[in-house]
């Protein structure tokens, strides 16, 4: 610990973000620090707003818990900042003692498959992004496919499985924009096929997202016998690991119970397992102009260790969509170290390391953008907790930054940034919630909670609204 009162910026403001700086607001260097936590977005809460299904409001409760930490007053929030452009890596050491990048993974990781780049292939993230409103993609999104294919057994498979085969009315009730409501409404899907290439004791989804799947309306789930092999690895995992046996069971339940359905929902959500993805096929002759049209897969036969092997025998599936869930991918930061392979700042520990392994003084990383794309959004408080050790152990051996006086929020204001505020994303919460209101009650007698705005502009014009309620003395809407 120092006496000197500390400047630290946190870059980006997704939970691994405000752990961190909840964490160190809360050590013992607590009384002597100022933390600025920067967000690209005007609203604050990263992979919660953008990444989690709108109809997992469960996780959304993660949200009261991060307000509470926002509350307590302690970590100043700075949105709609571009780092890189708006503030470069050279501000920020000019202006802070220390930085820590907490920046995620939103991209998709690649799949190398003939027909991937054709149209109708899509990147999960990229849908996910599209479905939770982010306001840097487009608002259109293609649903014009009957049959569609969702390749990858993880949570995020299951999230875009069931968002694409749920009727739109039972998204109501969730937060999703108007303009994903009326997309979805829109779409002509009648069936979902997951495909998993291993088999169904080596799924990487957890149960409670496996169960939900059957709690979608008029929505049918398919399984199929042949997929149900287990292997030496699988007997052990299902003996020794709970939640094997119990997604096991559950699929085995399935298995059986269809057998005994009377009514054929109208849609139906498919889970195939060991068929690994060879080709996407594209349609060019029937005017459907390089589409998806088709894919093509090799059956696997487990190896005894979990893994598994190509059989020789290839199956197709008659699709006009493919969308890739196999894994999420960091994005590069500029002006700082990357490790292009695993999508992640390279450190040791939160430290961030240039090639020769050396720490970089003051630059820490924490989150998916410091161990990769895995693990529940609980898992990133011990992440953050590694980090913010390393750089209370550091503090010492910090150099002083040249101009810590600077307010960084004029900075970015003479540069023509429009930065937003916790206060600011309050304006805009309650902004949100009225639009919800706005809608009444519901057919089904529920109410919409929130519809979330979209565009950036918009976020923040209502953000800053409030800035020129002080400037001006009323307010601009
Ligand atoms: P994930 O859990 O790592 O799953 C990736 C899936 O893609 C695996 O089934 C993997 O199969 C498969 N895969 C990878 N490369 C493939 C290839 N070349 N061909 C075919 N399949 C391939 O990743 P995720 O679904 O993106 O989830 C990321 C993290 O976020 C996870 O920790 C997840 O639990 C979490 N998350 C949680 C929720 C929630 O609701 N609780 C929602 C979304 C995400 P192999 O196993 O064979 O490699």
């Amino acid at each position: 610990m120092t006496d000197r009162t500390l400047r630290i910026a946190v870059i980006g403001a997704g939970p691994a973000g405000v752990y961190a700086a909840d964490i160190l607001s809360r050590s013992e260097q607590g009384e002597h620090v100022e933390i600025d936590l920067f967000d690209r977005y005007p609203a604050p809460f990263g992979l919660i707003r953008y990444g989690v299904a709108p109809d997992h409001p469960r996780i959304k409760g993660i949200v009261k818990a991060l307000h509470k930490v926002m509350e307590r007053g302690k970590i100043r929030f700075i949105g709609n900042v571009d780092y890189g452009t708006d503030l470069t890596r050279e501000d920020l050491q000019r202006h802070y003692d220390a930085v820590i990048f907490s920046t995620g993974a939103i991209d998709d990781a690649a799949l190398n498959i003939p027909g991937i780049e054709l149209d109708g292939s899509f990147g999960a993230a990229d849908f996910v992004s599209w479905y939770d409103g982010h306001p840097d993609y487009p608002r259109e999104w293609p649903l014009d496919a009957q049959k569609v294919a969702v390749l990858g057994n993880g949570n995020v498979a299951l999230d875009v499985a069931r968002v694409l085969s749920k009727h739109a009315d039972d998204l109501l009730e969730t937060e999703i924009p108007d303009n994903v409501y009326q997309g979805l409404k829109s779409s002509p899907v009648t069936d979902v096929h997951v495909f998993g290439r291993r088999g169904p004791a080596q799924v990487k989804f957890t149960p409670l997202e496996l169960r939900e799947l059957a709690h979608s309306k008029d929505v049918d789930i398919v399984l199929y016998e042949e997929d149900f092999e287990f292997d030496e690895a699988s007997d052990e995992a299902i003996k020794t690991n709970n939640q094997v046996k119990t997604m096991v069971n559950t699929l085995a339940n399935w298995l059986v119970e269809q057998e005994e359905r009377t009514e054929p929902a109208s849609r139906r959500l498919h889970l195939h397992f060991l068929h690994s993805p060879v080709e996407i096929g594209g349609d060019t002759d029937s005017g459907r102009d390089g589409k998806v049209s088709g894919i093509r897969f090799e059956r696997q036969e487990l190896d005894g260790s979990g893994n598994v092997r190509g059989t020789g025998e290839y199956v197709d599936y008659d699709v006009q969509a493919v969308y890739r869930a196999i894994g999420y991918f960091g994005s590069p930061l500029a002006e700082v170290p990357f490790d292009a392979e695993r999508g992640v700042i390279p450190n040791q520990a939160g430290r961030v390391v240039d090639e020769n392994g050396e720490h970089l003084t003051g630059i820490y990383a924490t989150g998916w953008i410091k161990r990769g794309p895995v693990g529940l959004i609980g898992h990133t408080k011990g992440d953050a907790s590694e980090t913010i050790g390393c750089l209370l152990e550091d503090l010492p051996s910090l150099p002083a930054p040249a101009e810590p006086g600077v307010d960084v929020v004029e900075l970015l204001e003479s540069r023509g940034v429009e930065p937003t505020s916790w206060d600011g994303w309050i304006a805009l919460d309650a902004h949100e919630r009225s639009l919800g209101e706005g809608w009444g009650e519901l057919p089904d007698g529920g109410i919409r909670e929130r519809v979330k705005v979209v565009p950036r502009e918009e976020m923040v014009r209502v953000s800053r609204a409030l800035e020129t309620v002080d400037a001006a003395g009323k307010a601009d809407r």
